[in-house]
């Protein structure tokens, strides 16, 4: 899930936490949205730069065309030690934090479940073959047909399809070119 999506479910869920946690709220208000800083880490140890603006331009990139993440914050081995640590120092704000992450964490697995389902859906309808070039294969892959920039997008069937590998990277090469041609070039001179 996106950064701005998460500081809007984290507002919301900190306004309807406010009359219960105080002042306290700022916690796990702040926790849900920090651990993002993942992202940003992943960037830097990618690209060995610090540059806010670049971080967030590298994230809108697919995440296949990024590699494998690392996400230590996001990892439940880091979640479950923290947890021991407030069992133990007996902290409240410590359990606010872990609150708070829990929250972003489980928003994730969500819309992760969400997206995996439609291709579950779309992998079957398929029945082992590319529907663009009709190969056979196990490995259908999801593809966007348009930028998907709301989540009311994201969790419309109709906004996928399923392609394998090869066609992926075809359809992605040809986004790309068109992007690159389309650019606005400059204008003759007027006669
Ligand atoms: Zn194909
Ligand atoms: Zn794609």
């Amino acid at each position: 899930m996106r950064l701005e999506e998460h500081v809007a479910f984290s507002t919301a869920a900190a306004l309807v936490a406010l009359p219960w946690l105080k002042e306290e709220v700022w916690l796990p208000y702040a926790a849900s949205i920090l651990i993002d800083v993942d992202h940003y880490l992943e960037f830097v140890a990618a690209r060995r730069r610090l540059s806010l603006r670049e971080a967030l331009r590298y994230l809108r990139t697919p995440q296949r065309q990024r590699g494998p993440l690392p996400k230590p914050l996001h990892q439940p081995w880091t979640l479950t030690a923290l947890a021991a640590l407030a069992a133990l120092t007996r902290q409240r704000w410590l359990w606010l934090v872990l609150a708070g992450m829990l929250f972003h964490v489980g928003l994730d697995a969500c819309n992760n479940q969400l997206v995996r389902h439609i291709q579950g859906q779309l992998q079957q309808e398929a029945a082992g073959r590319c529907p663009r070039c009709a190969r056979e294969t196990t490995r259908l892959e999801l593809h966007a047909r348009r930028p998907l920039r709301t989540l009311l997008a994201r969790y419309r069937r109709a906004n996928y399809v399923v392609l394998c590998p090869e066609c992926h990277r075809l359809v992605h090469q040809q986004r790309q070119r068109l992007i690159t041609t389309s650019k606005p070039a400059r204008l003759a001179p007027a006669q």
